[in-house]
């Protein structure tokens, strides 16, 4: 699975639709300082669900919004889709490509959300990336806050990210999960066998 496109339409900086392509391997984007590079990496966690505007960098939701410039009004929807290649079916969904969309009205507050184009719920595109490593709480988007938060951590705080980003983190929280529900079990065993001793 890897992102081949995003579509952007009214979203941030981005007022008319613009189309970016990755093929497989490292891409980097590059341009002038304002030019709009973060807001594609926005765009990507708005999409993916991301909740929080502060972590989109903006007062309220609405901010993603295409707000308008000298020469421009300002824009009334804002739609951004990702285009992921999943012929490895990596993504439980059996197409060959999968599309999410996310759009928000300026008059509405609600956002909309679209697995290839059909209508869905958020809940229905959280559980698609369930462990795939691409939710939007996942590692796969590390900001510039991230890195030198990282490099400020002690060596246990680091070797946590390492093991949440190779997916360690997940079995152990099972296995903590396993074990309580273990001790649970020998609770309950041991009253029975206390009930079964008064009543013998
Ligand atoms: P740097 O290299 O400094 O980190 P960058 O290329 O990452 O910059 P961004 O932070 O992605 O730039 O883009 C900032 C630009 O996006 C600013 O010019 C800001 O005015 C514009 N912008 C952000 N939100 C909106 C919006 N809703 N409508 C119009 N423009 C917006």
């Amino acid at each position: 699975m890897y992102l081949k496109k995003i579509e952007l339409h009214g979203f941030k900086s981005f007022a008319d639709k613009v189309n970016i392509e990755f093929q497989p391997g490292i891409t980097g984007i590059v341009g002038p300082n304002g030019c709009g590079k973060s807001n594609i990496s926005d765009a990507v966690r708005w999409v993916l669900g991301e909740q929080s505007v502060k972590s989109l960098r903006g007062s309220n939701m609405a901010d993603v919004i295409f707000a308008g410039s000298q020469d421009r009004r300002a824009q009334n929807l804002a739609e951004v889709t990702l285009i992921f290649d999943n012929s490895d079916r990596m993504l439980n969904y059996d197409y060959n490509e999968v599309e999410i969309t996310r759009r928000l009205y300026r008059q509405g507050n609600e956002a909309e959300y679209l697995l290839n184009r059909q209508q869905c719920r958020l809940k229905d595109i959280t559980d698609l990336l369930l462990d795939t490593g691409l939710g939007r709480d996942s590692l796969s988007i590390i900001s510039q806050g991230n890195i030198s938060n990282f490099a400020d951590s002690r060596p246990e705080e680091r070797r946590a990210i390492f093991e949440e980003a190779a997916g360690v983190s997940k079995y152990k929280k099972r296995k903590i999960e396993a074990i309580r529900k273990l001790e649970r079990t020998t609770d309950n065993l041991n009253r029975i066998k206390d009930i079964v001793y008064e009543l013998e």
